[in-house]
C-alpha cells in the first residue's frame, strides 16, 4: 500500500525511503505506523551514512517527504531524542545529534562492560540450534558484505550483537543494547576513519567459533578486541552535510 504513494513523489522520498527494505524486518510484529516508519527512515539513514551528525531535521521537509502532519514527525524527533540519535534545541528545532569524544568513548566502555559479561554467560548456556542460527546470521553478513551492501552489512553486523543478547531471554539487556548499538553507529559514522565490515565479520565468525567450543576465556578476549578495534578507529572528524544534499534525489 505504501508502494503507490512512493510513485507520487518519488524524487523527494527516495533518499528516506530507500533505507527501509529489508533493513528492519525483524523489528515489527505489525506494520509500522507513520511515526515509526519516520523513526525507522531516520535511523537507518543515519546507519547508512546518508545523515550526517549535525544535519539539519526540518519538521516541514519531514512532513512533506513522508507525507503527514508535523505532529507525527514531531513524535517521531521526540523518540529518536530518547534514543540519543538526535539533539533538540529550543527555539532552532532538531538535528542529527553530535556525540562527543567523551560520550562515544562511554558508550563503547558500556558496551565492553555488557558484551562481556553476556558472553560469559551465553558460553554456560549456549544450545546447538543457537549456534547453527549464530551460522546462519554470519552467511547473512558474508553475503552482505561480498556484495557491498552497505545498509544490509551494517545492520546485520549490528543485530549479531543483539542477536546474541536475544538467546540469553533478557529484554533488558536487550533494550540497553539496541540503544548502545544505535550510538555506536552514529559514533561510528562520526569518528570512524574507515569502516571495516570485513574485520568486523572476521572478528565475528572467530566469537562464534569461541562459544561452540563453550571457551569463555576466547570469547571474552574476542569481543574485547572487537569492540576496541572499533573504537581505536575512532577520530576527531564530524562532517555535517546539508538536508537537502542527503535527500536530493540520486537520479
Ligand atoms: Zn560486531
Amino acid at each position: 500500500m505504501p508502494q503507490k504513494r512512493q510513485q507520487i513523489q518519488p524524487q523527494s522520498t527516495d533518499s528516506l525511503r530507500e533505507a527501509r527494505p529489508g533493513a528492519a524486518v525483524s523489528a515489527g510484529d505489525a506494520v509500522p505506523g507513520a511515526t515509526q516508519r519516520i523513526v525507522e527512515a531516520i535511523t537507518t539513514a543515519i546507519v547508512e551514512r546518508r545523515l550526517m551528525p549535525g544535519t539539519k531535521l526540518a519538521e516541514q521537509k519531514i512532513a512533506d517527504i513522508f507525507e503527514v502532519s508535523r505532529t507525527l514527525v514531531r513524535q517521531a524527533l521526540n523518540q529518536l531524542s530518547r534514543d540519543h540519535l538526535v539533539t533538540l534545541e529550543p527555539a532552532r528545532g532538531a538535528f542529527v545529534a553530535t556525540p562527543s569524544i567523551e560520550e562515544a568513548r562511554q558508550v563503547f566502555q558500556v558496551r565492553l562492560m555488557l558484551e562481556s559479561a553476556m558472553l560469559r554467560q551465553l558460553c554456560a548456556c549456549i544450545t546447538e540450534p543457537q549456534i547453527a542460527s549464530l551460522r546462519a546470521h554470519l552467511q547473512q553478513e558474508r553475503e552482505a558484505v561480498a556484495r557491498v551492501d552497505v545498509p544490509g552489512r551494517t545492520r546485520l553486523l549490528a543485530d549479531f550483537h543483539m542477536v546474541l543478547a536475544r538467546m540469553l531471554g533478557n529484554e533488558v539487556l536487550a533494550d540497553l543494547l539496541t540503544d548502545l548499538l544505535s550510538r555506536s553507529s552514529l559514533i561510528s559514522l562520526m569518528y570512524q576513519s574507515s569502516h571495516s565490515a570485513q574485520h568486523s565479520q572476521d572478528d565475528h565468525v572467530r566469537l562464534v567459533d569461541a562459544l561452540e567450543k563453550r571457551d569463555a576465556r576466547a570469547a571474552v578476549r574476542l569481543m574485547e578486541q572487537h569492540i576496541a578495534s572499533v573504537e581505536r578507529n575512532l577520530r576527531l572528524d564530524p562532517k555535517s552535510p546539508d538536508l537537502a544534499d542527503v535527500l536530493r534525489p540520486l537520479n
